[in-house]
């Protein structure tokens, strides 16, 4: 195996064990307790989930996905232009919204299977640039 195929394989796998909402490391527990709320220990392996930053990571990415490949492509089609705001602006945004919340879990699921893979943990804190410029 090249030295890519031995980064990229485990990557891909635990990005995909986050996207489908599972602990990154054996891919068997629930990664979330709650919607958005990760697990503080996976209850088959007991892996540290809590260990993975997140923070707002997750929810840039959610923006910039829904909005070039969602939003962007929907301004194409002539109806968006052409109907009537009053009844069409509620729709867009109920669908929009609906797109967003159930996309949002999944792209923190695979963030933290990115982490995971990388090997960053809140404790490389002390490497953020923001912070090493005080
Ligand atoms: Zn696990």
């Amino acid at each position: 195996m090249g030295v890519m195929a031995e980064i990229i394989f485990p990557l891909r796998r635990s990005v995909l064990r986050g996207l489908s909402h599972k602990c990154p490391a054996c891919g068997q527990g629930q990664l979330f307790g709650r919607y958005l709320k990760v697990q503080p220990h996976c209850a088959r392996c007991d892996h540290e989930l809590a260990l993975y930053p997140a923070d707002d990571g997750p929810a840039y990415l959610t923006i910039i996905l829904i909005g070039h490949l969602i939003i962007a492509p929907l301004l194409i089609f002539p109806i968006i232009w052409q109907s009537d705001p009053r009844y069409s602006l509620p729709i867009i945004l109920g669908v929009l919204t609906v797109i967003t919340l159930s996309a949002l879990p999944r792209i923190k699921g695979g963030w933290i299977g990115l982490m995971y893979a990388l090997q960053v943990t809140s404790r490389d804190e002390a490497l953020h640039t923001a912070d090493a410029a005080d």
